[in-house]
């Protein structure tokens, strides 16, 4: 990024503020209410996070407040989501791939630095988001996968074990038992034809869970960190949003932090983390954003297996998003959903806001 742009970036967060458009960092006097899908407003710190991390925004925010580091606090926070093995979603317990086997992926994205580390792929070790943190502290690469990533995480003293727990084998035995045609190889004509079988048996048998946390530390700073053990039955070696940066994770130290659950190659195809800090930086409140990225989602997708009766997707994406002020944000598809937050106010679940109203 050249300085012009740096330069013009906080011009742009810093003529807001003038304007009472944002409120100034530690200033409570403009917080508003975003849509129903966040709030907040009043500067750090601030720590949000998809509706499982009640937990982890609670560890984050303790370790914000003893003076950590915002990526360190916010890998401290998934860690005990990771370690959770009763979440199906993330880390150890998390659902297998086709073969039976968990494969996990995890990104970091440290705002002061705007380093970034990813992990795809990653077996038997249950901390992917560390991992990925080793990526951007101790190399010069962002991204590792498969048995490079394996390796890379044993040097750095990761210890491997079996992240296959008997709740998610006998999850996977039962698919496998149910199977005929309702796996992710489509054949030549479904790309583009109606499957009503296939697209009923997606919603069914399909599972999908992340925990994305983004962090706004007391003085400004921001990170994130997005992991998951991805579509359940997954095809082996396939990798979701979570470790792409730009998808699944991107914080930008000048403007906000954005991050994704849900089903990631409908993320991937629009870069939907960045997209999000982009329509921060143009003045989108993070709900707005969130909001955005939805309906982008919504209008790019068009095969009808990923359609439901009325044309909208039948599958769900939730964005979050903190900008630098502290205000924030979350938004879905489709409704219900909550996401953590733990701020001045303390720790709670709010409203997600959502494309699809009910
Ligand atoms: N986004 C994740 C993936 O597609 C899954 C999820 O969030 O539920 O791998």
């Amino acid at each position: 990024m050249t300085a012009d742009k740096e330069l013009n970036r906080r011009t742009f967060v810093a003529s807001l503020v003038a304007a009472g458009a944002l409120p100034a960092l530690g200033s409570r006097a403009n917080a508003q209410n975003d849509n129903g899908g966040g709030a907040g407003g009043a500067g750090g710190p601030v720590v949000i996070a998809s509706g499982n991390g009640i937990e982890a925004v609670r560890e984050a925010m303790r370790q914000l407040r003893a003076g950590a580091d915002p990526l360190d606090a916010a890998v401290a926070g998934v860690r005990i989501v990771e370690d959770d093995p009763n979440d199906m979603s993330v880390g150890l317990g998390g659902l297998p791939n086709e073969d039976g086997i968990v494969q996990l992926d995890a990104s970091v994205m440290h705002g002061p630095t705007h380093r970034a580390g990813a992990i795809g792929a990653l077996e038997n070790i249950k901390n992917p988001a560390a991992v990925a943190r080793e990526v951007a502290r101790r190399t010069d690469h962002v991204m590792l996968v498969g048995a490079g990533a394996l390796k890379f995480a044993k040097r750095m003293g990761f210890k491997e074990e079996n992240l296959l727990t008997d709740a998610a084998r006998e999850a996977w035995l039962e698919w496998k038992k149910q199977l005929t045609d309702h796996d992710d190889w489509l054949s030549e004509d479904e790309f583009d034809l109606p499957s009503k079988e296939k697209r009923s048996m997606r919603e069914v048998m399909y599972h999908t869970g992340t925990i994305h946390l983004s962090v706004l530390a007391p003085n400004g700073d921001l990170a994130g960190t997005t992991t998951t053990s991805g579509l359940s039955w997954k095809l082996p070696g396939r990798v979701g949003d979570s470790p792409i940066i730009g998808a699944g994770l991107y914080t930008d130290n000048t403007i906000g932090s954005a991050g994704a659950t849900g089903r990631g190659e409908a993320v991937i195809q629009v870069c939907g983390a960045r997209t999000a800090v982009a329509r921060m930086e143009m003045g989108d409140t993070p709900a707005q954003a969130c909001l955005h990225v939805c309906k982008l989602i919504a209008d790019r997708t068009s095969a009808p297996r990923l359609l439901n009766e009325r044309g909208e997707p039948n599958f769900n994406v939730i964005m979050y998003a903190v900008r630098k002020d502290g205000l924030f944000g979350s938004a879905a598809i489709h409704p219900i959903r909550k996401f953590a937050v733990a701020d001045a106010q303390g720790v709670r679940l709010e409203r997600c806001a959502s494309l699809y109203e009910k």
